[in-house]
């Protein structure tokens, strides 16, 4: 069994038995995002929602992989006090017994003003603490809207290896790694199958790509990570591709500890 990281997922969503599987699989590590799992309307909401997250660690790690928290401001909230939920994230990144792997995830759905304030405001605080940033793209005008994002982070100075723009697909993982970024690719119904996963890896330079699942309560498929690995075997890819994708670039970009 290869050793894989999951590096985006939502596992407050998924049974206590899904957990074990990812283990069986190999998974060894799994980075947990903050989302929208309820209507995110104010600083309260997102308070409880992290502390959730946090709290995930102690059921997943039961039996399951090592668990990163991930806190961010997804797209799609909309909160009626953006500021005290910026001071609240804020809050969380300086205080070091709830260790913070990355912030996300952030990113933009419809590019109304109000989202890309919410970015900006969190591209400032993954500057200022130093963090990896994972960054969501919406299904609906992919291309577009990825580009939008790329021209969002660069009126920013940052270290372009620790952003991950995330559910490539084939029209956007190029334009994303040309550009110098991570794409994340998510395979899982609905998303990229094991086999559009391997035809990205194929022609892409597989320093810039990172596999993950997006687990939530949308159809998923919690093995999909061994299975593309799988994939990439049976197609001929060489090992140490399939090592950095699946494994070593996630170690890099959100520098892992054990
Ligand atoms: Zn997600």
């Amino acid at each position: 069994v290869t050793e894989t990281i999951d590096t985006h997922a939502h596992v407050d969503t998924r049974p206590y038995e899904d957990f074990e599987l990812m283990a069986i699989g190999g998974i060894t590590d799994v980075l947990t995002l903050a989302h929208d799992p309820m209507k995110m309307s104010s600083s309260i909401v997102f308070r409880d929602h992290f502390e959730r997250l946090f709290a995930e660690r102690s059921r997943v790690e039961k039996t399951g992989p090592r668990l990163h928290v991930c806190l961010g401001l997804h797209p799609r909230a909309r909160p009626d006090d953006l500021p005290a939920c910026i001071a609240l994230l804020e809050s969380y990144l300086k205080d070091a017994s709830h260790p913070v792997t990355a912030i996300g995830e952030a990113g933009l759905e419809s590019r109304d003003p109000f989202e890309t304030e919410m970015l900006q405001r969190q591209i400032e605080l993954a500057i200022t603490y130093d963090l990896p940033l994972i960054l969501h793209t919406p299904r609906a005008d992919k291309a577009p809207m990825t580009r939008e994002l790329v021209n969002v982070l660069s009126t920013f100075t940052l270290d372009r290896d620790r952003v991950v723009i995330d559910h490539a697909d084939v029209s956007t993982a190029k334009l994303i790694v040309d550009r110098g970024y991570n794409a994340g690719l998510t395979v899982q119904p609905g998303k990229l199958s094991p086999q559009q996963a391997v035809e990205i890896v194929k022609t892409l330079d597989p320093a810039r790509l990172v596999l993950n699942t997006d687990m939530s309560s949308a159809p998923t498929d919690v093995l999909s990570i061994p299975r593309t690995v799988q994939a990439l075997k049976h197609a001929g890819v060489h090992g140490v591709v399939i090592e950095a994708v699946s494994n070593k670039n996630a170690w890099r970009i959100f520098r892992l500890k054990l």
